[in-house]
């Protein structure tokens, strides 16, 4: 027993050098040169707590845990790729939509990605959205938004083959009031009995957050590409 906690005494100083090492953020190697610091970025897993979203039933699914768990696996990828990474929440808690809105804006975030899963009453309707805000006050804003979900749904629909319903204009809070260029991605119909089942797999979930993740990249490419 004693050994035992010499060897883990030994261990702790090491431990503590690798999280103080990866807080210092992932290697920059993706990066183009010239380009000094990652991107910020922050994911905003929809709902949570008391509020469940969007339900379906036969299977069961709540979109506050589909929400979550690919906000996980986006954050995960976007780590991989040495970008820097805020999460609005990262447990199953309630959290105000102008907590959500304080938490980017009081950031220095490049981006604002909102996750979520659709419903409707049609229960046919299945595939992916992208919406954007769009403001002729803000029209740069809106514009890079518009590049950002336009990159985001190209890319989720290649790693899904889901049926894409396009990107979209929409007044969402999140959106609308975040400072930064936004999306909020409805990433498949919980309310569909066939895109529920896909949606409720770690499979479907890891492609959905995977083009999430390499629309993202892509987005932040283009723009050093046109920079340059
Ligand atoms: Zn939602």
């Amino acid at each position: 027993m004693q050994f035992l906690l010499f060897f883990l005494a030994l261990l702790i100083p090491f431990a503590s050098h690798a999280a103080a090492k990866k807080d210092r953020g992932a290697p920059l190697g993706t990066f183009i040169a010239g380009e000094p610091t990652a991107p910020m970025i922050v994911i905003d897993a929809g709902h949570g707590g008391t509020d469940r979203g969007a339900r379906g039933y036969v299977p069961y699914c709540e979109e506050k845990k589909l929400s979550l768990q690919t906000a996980r696996l986006v954050k995960k990828y976007l780590d991989q790729l040495g970008y820097h990474v805020i999460m609005t929440r990262s447990t199953d808690c309630f959290i105000p939509l102008s907590k959500r809105v304080d938490v980017a804006n009081q950031s220095t975030s490049n981006i604002f990605v909102s996750v979520h899963f659709n419903s409707s009453r049609n229960s046919t309707a299945h595939g992916v959205e992208v919406f954007f805000p769009d403001s002729k006050e803000k029209s740069t804003r809106s514009s890079s938004s518009k590049k950002l979900a336009d990159a985001i749904l190209g890319r989720v629909i290649r790693r899904t083959s889901a049926h894409s319903r396009g990107v979209k204009k929409g007044n969402f809070y999140v959106i609308r009031e975040t400072r930064m260029p936004a999306v909020l991605v409805e990433a498949g119909f919980i309310s569909n009995p066939e895109e529920r089942s896909l949606l409720r797999t770690r499979e479907y979930q890891e492609k959905i957050a995977r083009g999430i993740a390499d629309g993202i990249d892509r987005y932040f490419k283009d723009r050093w590409r046109s920079a340059t």
